[in-house]
Parts: C-alpha cells; structure tokens; sequence
C-alpha cells in the first residue's frame, strides 16, 4: 500500500512534544515532508531528529502560537520553502492553572485561550489560503475531552477546547466545497509530559482521572497521532466537522472526573475579600 502522505506536505504545532511529536513522526513514516513548530527550541530539535531518522523532510520553527505575525511568518516560510500544504494539524497547547473561577487568575484564563484558541483561529485563517492553492486539503485541530465536559477547576482550558470544537465546525462549513475538511480530535487522558507534569501537581486528581476511564489506562501519544492522522488522510475523505474522541471510553459515561471536587480544589476565596 503506498504511504498516505508521499509528497505531501504537513505543518504540526506543538510538534516538539508529546501529540505533536507523534503526529509528526507519524505524518513522516507516511512519507510527508512537514513543518515543525513549537515554542521550545529543544524539543523541536529532537522531533526533527527523529523524522530525519526516517529519512523525512522536517524544518523547524521557533514560535509562539498565539502571535500572528509569527503564525502568519511561519505560514509564508513553509510556502517559500515547499510551495504547498496539504495538512495541518493544529496542536499546541497549555493547561492552565486547576482553580475554582473565583481564584481563577485572570491572566492565565487569558493566557489559556490565547495559546490553545486564538493559535487555531490564526493557524487555520493563514493555513485555509495555502491549502487552497494546493488544490484542496485538510486541517485537524486539537481539542480534548473538556470540549464536551465541564472539568471543574478548569474554565480556561474547558473554554479553549469548547471554542475549537467550534472553530472548527466553522471552517469546516466554510471550506467543504473548496475540497478542504476540518475536524478535530479529542483526546482523553493521555500520557505526555503536559499530564505527567499535572499528575505531579495535583495526584488526587490524576488517581480519579485513571479510574474515571473504562480502559483503566492512559492513552499513547501515538494511539492519538494515529487518530489524527486518519482524519487529515484521503482515507477519510468524506469526514468533515467532525470531532473525534479518542479516550478510551472516558466520556461514556458522562466523563465526570470530579465527583469530589470540593476535596480535590477547595475554594481559596472567602466571601469577605
Ligand atoms: P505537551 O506539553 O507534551 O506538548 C504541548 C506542546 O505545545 C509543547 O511542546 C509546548 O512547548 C507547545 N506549546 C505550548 N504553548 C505554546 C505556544 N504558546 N507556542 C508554541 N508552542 C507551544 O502536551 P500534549 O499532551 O502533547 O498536548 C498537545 C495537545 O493535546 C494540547 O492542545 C492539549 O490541550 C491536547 N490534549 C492533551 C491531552 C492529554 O491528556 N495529554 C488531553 C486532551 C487534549
């Protein structure tokens, strides 16, 4: 079977880490060339090392997501340096702070839409053009399982990934006559240094989230990646708007990891301040 990207071209945020890495190690063993950016110069160097393994095209990008003279820089490099587009998976993002709204900082809810909602609505309004000149394309934007839940302690987040939820379903009306489908995924608790760094910050909750998941285990980056990579391929040709959950039954039941919230994230706020 010939590999579903050969000569295609691919661009991944959030590509020197966890979904990201594997998204773009997945693209390039299907043969695409692909365009790597992330805010962590590191990581990026490693991601792109492994796709060389592969004997894969990977450029790297430096960036911040949520900028869009860096978003539209970016977009412009990968047309001067491949002249097409033809997927792009918008991934990058941060948790933000697990707090009750009323200790809710606002700079951080701020922060958390800036980098996980505004970098889609950028990412895809500088990507639909050069995907268009390709003759026609896809875009998989990263959502999560808090786009179909209320996470408690999480507004910022749950609100981002709601928001790309919807973003994508505009775009994806936008463009289905111009031969480009948007979808999304949406990942349930998956084990990349985002959650393991969460695990550590708050183990009560980890220890519910596992338990809360009927396939009593995380999920790979890479069961993700392969999820993601489906939905941009030709194999899913007649897929678009959708949003895709990959979380190991995690929302069948309704996806309530915080039954005991008030033990998990007390309120810090009193009435009287
Ligand atoms: P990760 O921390 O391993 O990777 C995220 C990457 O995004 C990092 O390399 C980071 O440097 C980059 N990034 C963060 N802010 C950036 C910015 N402003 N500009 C450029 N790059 C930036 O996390 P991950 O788990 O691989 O997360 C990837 C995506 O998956 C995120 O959108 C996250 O919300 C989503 N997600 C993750 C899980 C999970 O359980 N891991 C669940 C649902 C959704």
């Amino acid at each position: 079977m010939s590999p579903l990207f050969k000569n295609k071209v691919a661009a991944v945020t959030g590509a020197g880490s966890g979904i990201g890495r594997a998204i773009a190690l997945g693209l390039a063993q299907e043969g695409a060339a692909v365009h790597l950016a992330d805010r962590n110069a590191a990581g990026l160097a490693e991601t792109a090392a492994l796709l060389r393994a592969e004997d894969a095209g990977a450029f790297i990008t430096e960036l911040d997501v949520s900028s869009e003279t860096a978003v539209f820089e970016w977009i412009e490099k990968i047309a001067s340096t491949s002249g097409r587009l033809d997927a792009a998976f918008n991934n990058a993002g941060i948790t933000g702070p697990a707090k009750r709204i009323e200790d809710y900082p606002f700079e951080d809810f701020q922060r958390v839409m800036a980098v996980n909602l505004q970098s889609v609505f950028l990412g895809m309004k500088y990507q639909i053009p050069l995907i268009k000149r390709s003759g026609g394309g896809s875009i998989v934007n990263t959502a999560s399982v808090a786009a179909l839940t209320g996470p408690g302690g999480m507004s910022g987040y749950a609100a981002s990934k709601h928001g790309v939820q919807g973003l994508t379903r505009v775009v994806a009306m936008e463009n289905a006559a111009h031969g480009i489908r948007v979808n999304a995924i949406a990942p349930g608790w998956t084990e990349t240094p985002m959650v393991v760094a969460n695990n550590q910050q708050n183990p009560a909750f980890a220890a519910l989230a596992q338990n809360a998941i009927p396939a009593k285990r995380g999920g790979r980056p890479e069961e993700i990646a392969a999820a993601a990579i489906w939905l941009a391929s030709d194999a899913a040709s007649y897929v678009t708007g959708h949003m895709l959950t990959v979380d190991g039954g995690m929302t069948i039941g309704g996806g309530t990891l915080t039954p005991n919230l008030e033990r998990i994230i007390p309120c810090q706020t009193s009435m009287k301040q």
